[in-house]
């Protein structure tokens, strides 16, 4: 049967533990975790050997060491996974034709123009697992559906070293059983209001008896999850769209023309759009803030930072005095964006590696609990 549409999703398992494996193959099978040094550090990334103790990524490396004392605490080797990730995309970019990198070990590939040649899916899975292992050495997870969001889920849900295929006309049913924390976009504060309110599942999202609350509550978000519940998810692949740049913009419920509201807004997504940057090793070199006002213009101000930069703090006034020049008074908006470009592998100097340290910590705190909730104490907002 041809699919109307497919969509193939892949992802390394345990890619910093793993990377480390393969840089020192005496430790394959021990329980390695990639991370800073107790008592300040936090774990990185835990191999699948030291999952079973319970540990990690984001869990204080103190605590790791205490639910697995015999644990070998490797440091992060950003120049390993850049090469790595290099390497895996000479492969993809021979074997797939239109690729999105969502990370440095994921991506998303549109793969319905090539059913005549893999008319079997998972055909097309094992050969691009294969591919990547041959080049790198790396397993990962692949998983083919109609949309990018079953296509994920299922991946996460076939960790190590899977493959799953969700056939056209199944999406939903797959869906329904998962718990709604697996979907994108929905962090543990959301996950905690569906549960106090009996949503556990994916499936729960259509119960009808929920949907008054619902909405108030999630708005037009609502809507967008609960299309992919029904298996409705149209989220098309843009090839590149992470590699050059990181942005995020949202619709406001209601239009507003109060810059304190803008600011915070933006200022909420730099939090999360710098710790993703500082996850992946990069930093930015320049930003671009987007307005759409009532009547639908959009209005752009790209700028450069000083100089690439990727620690919230030293990046906001920039993009502050560039939300200020670009707003008009009095001017109703429907929806603010903020995108980082100009994406480079960060260089940490001498002087940083403190404030690395402690940005090591808040990092941990925001996987955690989300970036609205963690500030780093002592280091002024603005
Ligand atoms: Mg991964």
């Amino acid at each position: 049967m041809r699919w109307p549409r497919q969509i193939l999703f892949c992802d390394v398992d345990a890619m910093f533990a793993s990377a480390a494996v393969l840089a020192d193959p005496g430790l394959a099978g021990k329980p390695v975790a990639v991370g800073g040094p107790a008592p300040r550090g936090i774990i990185a990334a835990a191999s699948y050997a030291v999952r079973s103790f319970g540990v990690r990524s984001a869990m204080p490396t103190a605590e790791a060491l205490r639910l697995c004392p015999h644990l070998i605490l490797v440091p992060p080797d950003r120049p390993l996974y850049r090469r790595l990730h290099d390497q895996m995309q000479a492969v993809t970019s021979r074997l797939l034709p239109v690729i999105e990198w969502t990370s440095i070990d994921e991506f998303y590939a549109e793969t319905t123009d090539m059913q005549s040649l893999y008319p079997d899916p998972s055909r097309l899975g094992r050969r691009v697992k294969q591919a990547i292992f041959e080049a790198t050495g790396l397993r990962c997870t692949v998983a083919l559906a109609t949309g990018k969001t079953a296509a994920k889920v299922a991946a996460d849900a076939h960790k190590p070293d899977g493959l799953a295929v969700i056939e056209p006309g199944t999406e939903a049913s797959f869906l329904a059983a998962r718990p709604v924390r697996d979907l994108p976009g929905i962090g543990p504060k959301s996950a905690a209001i569906f549960n106090s309110l009996g949503i556990r599942c994916v499936g729960d999202l259509l119960d009808p008896q929920h949907a008054p609350f619902l909405r108030q509550q999630w708005g037009n978000r609502l809507i967008a999850w609960q299309e992919v519940a029904r298996g409705i998810d149209h989220d098309p692949v843009v090839v590149d769209r992470e590699s050059k740049s990181l942005g995020h913009e949202s619709t406001f419920e209601q239009d507003t023309s109060d810059l304190a509201t803008l600011e915070q807004t933006i200022r909420i997504f730099l939090g999360t759009l710098a710790h993703d940057l500082r996850v992946e090793g990069l930093a930015a070199g320049s930003f671009t803030v987007k307005l759409k006002d009532a009547k639908f213009r959009v209005t752009t101000r790209q700028q450069q930072f000083p100089q690439p930069l990727n620690y919230d703090p030293a990046m906001w006034p920039s993009i502050r005095s560039a939300l200020h020049s670009l707003a008009i008074p009095h001017t109703c908006y429907r929806l603010v964006g903020l995108s980082l470009s100009g994406l480079l592998p960060a260089t940490e100097s001498l002087f940083e590696r403190r404030q690395t340290q402690a940005v090591a910590a808040l990092d941990g705190l925001i996987e955690r609990y989300g970036s609205r909730v963690v500030r780093l104490g002592g280091i002024p907002e603005e």
